[in-house]
């Protein structure tokens, strides 16, 4: 084992999504999931590098057929599961990850109108639907297990940032019950946020406007902001693909199905990016 000091490794479990979010820099949704051998061998990965945790994501992970398989394998394996979802199917699933998950992460763009600009479904959802699904999820989480974690996130882009406000009001008026929530500038960086970067992209200058209208905290969560111009900002998670490469930022650093662990971990240690993706996740996830 070489501890890489990096609490949660990134999984992209399934490349599937429900929504099809023109700003996207997840996965492209033709990519099959993860295979379970993919998954063992990365959890293996994760063991090897010191993380405490698996963060699935994609995608879509709650539209992935290995969920619940995977989120159980990590555990038995002594490793936490941290979720990231847009929050659809949520309430379906909110027993499970209440009672398998540490974190989970909930993505919210705005009230639901500004959320429906940002994120459109692949199917035919109303607005409302896809803003109130993801709130009662989240009640049934703490419902489940007041001792899970909830992060909420949110894009802030030129379509939306003058929205994100009304929604620090609603979350303090309908004391949404959430622990921390992550503010990310819009970043051109891969998918369809290079191709609808003109969309998106908003000055450094209007982000900082939103961070000074902007409470410090909202129901005693604190507010994380994730300015686009902070060094390395594309390449602060350490994500394993469906296909087992390990790719940050245009730079292959190994495939965990064909490389030694140790081979991948000594090209890590060489660059300059293992400092930026721990304090990134220090910053998202550790104690305040
Ligand atoms: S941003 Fe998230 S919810 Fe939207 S299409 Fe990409 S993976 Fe799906």
């Amino acid at each position: 084992m070489r501890d890489l000091g990096i609490c949660n490794l990134d999984l992209y479990i399934t490349g599937h999504c429900n929504y099809q979010c023109e700003y996207c820099y997840g996965e492209h949704d033709h990519c099959p999931d993860m295979t379970i051998d993919t998954y063992t061998k990365a959890l293996a990965f994760a063991k090897h590098i010191g993380a405490q945790n698996v963060q699935l994501c994609g995608g879509e992970p709650l539209v992935c057929r290995h969920f619940k398989e995977f989120t159980l394998q990590a555990k038995e394996n002594g490793l936490g599961v941290v979720l990231r979802t847009n929050g659809y199917y949520l309430p379906e699933y909110a027993e499970f990850i209440a009672n398998n998950c540490v974190w989970v992460g909930v993505s919210l763009d705005g009230l639901p109108a500004a959320n429906d600009l940002m994120r459109p479904a692949k199917a035919n959802i109303s607005a409302e639907e896809k803003f109130a699904r993801p709130i009662e999820g989240i009640r049934k989480l703490k419902e489940a297990n007041p001792e899970i974690r909830i992060i909420l996130a949110s894009l802030a882009s030129k379509c939306n940032s003058q929205h994100i406000p009304a929604l620090a009001a609603y979350i303090r008026e309908n004391q949404l019950p959430i622990d921390r929530w992550k503010i990310y500038e819009f970043i051109c960086d891969k998918f369809r946020s290079v191709e609808n970067k003109a969309k998106y992209e908003m000055s450094e200058a209007d982000f900082k406007k939103l961070t000074e209208q902007m409470p410090a905290t909202v129901n005693g969560a604190q507010i994380i902001f994730q300015s686009a111009h902070t060094e390395n900002v594309g390449a602060n998670c350490l994500i394993v693909r469906q296909n087992g490469d390990i790719k940050l930022s245009g730079v292959h650093y190994g495939n965990i199905l064909t490389d030694s662990f140790d081979d991948i971990v000594d090209k890590l240690v060489s660059g300059n990016v293992l400092t930026v993706i721990s304090n990134n996740k220090k910053g998202t996830y550790g104690e305040q």
